[in-house]
C-alpha cells in the first residue's frame, strides 16, 4: 500500500508556483492576487482562510481577506463581491461556504464574475467544465486529478465508484473522471444517500472517491484488494487520547481499508491540502487569463 501523499505533492506543486512567481517578478509582471470573504467565526472557516492566506504568502501571491461578522447583511456582502469583481489588481477570489443563513449561498454565488472564480463553483464553469472546455475546475476535484496525475495512477477503462453527490465534489469529479483523456476514461457510478447496496457498489471500483461527511463510513471489507482510495472526508470525532480531546478523520475507516489498497489517501495530509493548492493552481491561470 502506498500512501497518496498531499503534503509531500502540495509542497512539491507550492514549489513550482513560488518559482513562477520569481519569473514574473524578474520580467516586472502582475504577481497573483487571490482575495478570501469570511464572514462570521465558523471555526473550520477560520482555519480553511488561514490556511489559503498562508499559502499564497509562502509562495509570493498577493492575498487580502475580507472579514465581516455574521450578522453582515446579504446586501453589504454582494457589495463586497461587486468591488472584488471591479477590482482590477483582484485575480481571483473565494467566498467562504457556509454563509449564516440569512445570507443567501446561491444569489452570492451568482454574483460572483465567472472570470475570478478561482472556486470553481459558478454554473458557468461548472458547465464548460461538464462539456470539456476550458474553465476553472472546482478545487478539491481539481487537486484529486493533480494527485492521481503526479503518481501516474492508470485511469483509463477503471471502474470508479464516487460516494456522495454534492456540487463541489461528488458531481464533478464523477464528470472529469468519465471524461475523456488523463485522468479519465474511468466508467463512473456516482452513489449517495438513495443508491441500494452502497457496500457491493463500492466492492466493483478500481478507484474509489469517498465525499459524503459521516466519519470512518467505508470500511475494509467494502474495498477490493489493490483498489485506489480517495478520502475527501473531513470529519472531527471525540478522541480523549489528544490534548484537543478530538481529531480528525475521514469518510474512510482507514484501518480497515489502508491494508487492502494499492493507493490511499490520508486524513489529515490528503485531498485538503491539494484542495488548497488547486485554489493557489486556479490563481495562477486567472492572473495569466489562461481560461478567459
Ligand atoms: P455534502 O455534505 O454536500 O453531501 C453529502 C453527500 O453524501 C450527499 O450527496 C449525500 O447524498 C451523500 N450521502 C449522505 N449519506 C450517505 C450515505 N449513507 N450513503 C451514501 N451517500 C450518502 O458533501 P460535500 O460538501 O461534498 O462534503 C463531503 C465531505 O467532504 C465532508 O466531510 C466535507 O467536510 C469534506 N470536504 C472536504 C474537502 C477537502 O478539501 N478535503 C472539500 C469539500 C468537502
Amino acid at each position: 500500500m502506498q500512501l497518496l501523499d498531499g503534503k509531500l505533492l502540495s509542497e512539491n506543486i507550492k514549489a513550482e508556483l513560488a518559482a513562477e512567481v520569481d519569473q514574473i517578478k524578474l520580467k516586472g509582471g502582475k504577481i497573483p492576487h487571490l482575495a478570501a470573504v469570511l464572514i462570521g467565526d465558523n471555526p473550520a472557516s477560520q482555519v480553511y482562510v488561514n490556511s489559503k492566506i498562508k499559502s499564497c504568502e509562502q509562495i509570493g501571491f498577493t492575498s487580502t481577506m475580507v472579514r465581516r461578522s455574521g450578522d453582515v447583511s446579504e446586501e453589504e456582502v454582494l457589495e463586497i463581491v461587486a468591488n472584488l469583481n471591479n477590482d482590477p489588481d483582484v485575480d481571483g477570489f473565494i467566498v467562504q461556504l457556509p454563509l449564516p443563513k440569512h445570507i443567501d449561498e446561491e444569489k452570492i454565488m451568482l454574483a460572483i464574475d465567472y472570470r475570478k472564480d478561482v472556486d470553481g463553483f459558478h454554473p458557468v464553469n461548472f458547465g464548460r467544465m461538464a462539456q470539456g472546455m476550458p474553465a476553472f475546475l472546482p478545487a478539491t476535484p481539481f487537486g484529486i486529478l493533480e494527485m492521481l496525475r503526479r503518481y501516474n495512477i492508470e485511469t483509463s477503462g477503471k471502474h470508479c465508484v464516487v460516494l456522495g453527490r454534492s456540487n463541489i465534489v461528488g458531481t464533478p469529479i464523477s464528470i472529469l473522471l468519465s471524461r475523456k483523456g488523463y485522468p479519465g476514461d474511468c466508467t463512473v457510478t456516482l452513489t449517495h444517500s438513495r443508491t441500494q447496496d452502497l457496500p457491493a457498489e463500492v466492492r466493483r471500483a478500481d478507484i474509489v472517491v469517498a465525499a459524503i461527511g459521516i466519519p470512518q463510513f467505508v470500511k475494509g471489507d467494502w474495498v477490493k484488494e489493490g483498489a485506489v482510495v480517495i478520502d475527501v472526508g473531513i470529519n472531527r470525532i471525540p478522541d480523549a487520547s489528544r490534548k484537543s480531546g478530538s481529531r480528525l478523520v475521514g469518510d474512510v475507516d482507514f484501518d480497515s481499508v489502508a491494508p487492502r489498497c494499492s493507493h490511499i489517501t490520508p486524513v489529515p495530509g490528503g485531498v485538503g491540502l491539494m484542495t488548497v493548492t488547486a485554489l493557489l493552481m486556479n490563481t495562477l491561470k486567472a492572473c495569466r487569463k489562461e481560461i478567459y
